[in-house]
């Protein structure tokens, strides 16, 4: 039975994947190599808690129950009891498979390894590990006490009962699942990216406006948003680097970043956080 969760990283995911844990009732270890990013995410989750409070989305006990049941440590000992470890440390591909081969030495034999990556390979994360079969991808979507999705992903050695186990851990937070086989981009960003970079080729072919394209898009197909105002949201970065993914690990040329996009990139123009993209901040 799983009552008990590690979180690695306690960045802008990290937290969020402690909060709800902790809403929902595991005890919570979260780890980081900085004391400051540890001290932020608890004092982002208590913020985040009495938001949800105020809105009457839960009950203003649970703020102090919920951060109770969270610990922190630098140390990657403190995970060594922990039924489910989720990893969400900075995408770094190298940094995660260190991480993965040091924290199987760590976590207890059963335990569930499972990454938040948003495009690294789950089977190669499992291959440094001696319990491939325990491996799974766990991509939480930002921020992630609002967003009900998790999409699961399935390595080529991850067995039945791991997936099973996760798909249960998934309804117990009240999340949906969507089940990708381990492929670049999974589900979500593999139908995503596509869809912002062919919106910044239109923008740089001059067929329309940025305007004219978020518009077109917002009110002709019903999103909250167009593409080029959610590539801004996401960082032109991001974005960029998720759209290599794709192209380098398909390679196939549909999926060639534009252009565009690369130069704003190069230009520093990343949207939202530094203050200009396809719209000033
Ligand atoms: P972030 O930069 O906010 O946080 C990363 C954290 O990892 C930091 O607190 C950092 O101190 C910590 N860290 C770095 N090296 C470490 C180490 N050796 N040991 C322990 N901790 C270490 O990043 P983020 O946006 O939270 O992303 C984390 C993961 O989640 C990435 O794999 C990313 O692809 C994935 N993800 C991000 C989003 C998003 O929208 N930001 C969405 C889905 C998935």
């Amino acid at each position: 039975m799983i009552t008990t969760v590690g979180v690695l990283g306690a960045g802008q995911m990290g937290n969020g994947i402690a909060h709800v844990f902790a809403q929902y009732g595991y005890r919570v270890v979260l780890f980081d190599i900085a004391q400051a990013q540890l001290d932020k995410a608890l004092a982002t989750i208590g913020q985040n808690l009495e938001r949800q409070a105020k809105k009457g989305a839960i009950a203003e006990a649970l703020v102090g129950e919920t951060l109770g049941r969270i610990v922190t440590t630098q140390d990657m000992a403190g995970l060594a009891d922990v039924d489910i470890a989720v990893e969400a440390v900075s995408e770094n591909e190298a940094l995660k498979l260190e991480i993965f081969r040091k924290l199987d030495g760590i976590v207890k034999a059963g335990a569930i390894l499972a990454s938040n990556t948003s495009s690294i390979p789950i089977t190669k994360i499992a291959s440094v590990t001696g319990r491939p079969d325990r491996v799974i991808g766990m991509h939480f979507m930002n921020p992630v006490p609002v967003m009900k999705l998790v999409e699961v992903i399935r390595g080529h050695a991850t067995s039945e009962e791991t997936f099973a186990q996760t798909a249960a851990l998934v309804a117990r937070l009240e999340k949906e699942m969507a089940v990708s086989q381990d492929y670049p981009g999974f589900i979500v960003n593999r139908v995503l990216i596509p869809m912002i970079n062919e919106a910044i080729f239109a923008l740089y072919e001059g067929v329309a406006s940025a305007e004219d394209i978020d518009k077109g898009m917002k009110l002709g197909t019903n999103q909250p948003m167009g593409p080029l105002t959610l590539a801004d949201f996401i960082g032109l970065d991001t974005v960029l680097a998720i759209a290599n993914v794709l192209y380098d690990g398909f390679k196939d040329p549909k999926y060639r970043p534009c252009p565009l996009l690369v130069k704003m990139v190069n230009a520093g123009h990343l949207g939202r956080k530094s203050g200009r993209g396809f719209y000033s901040y």
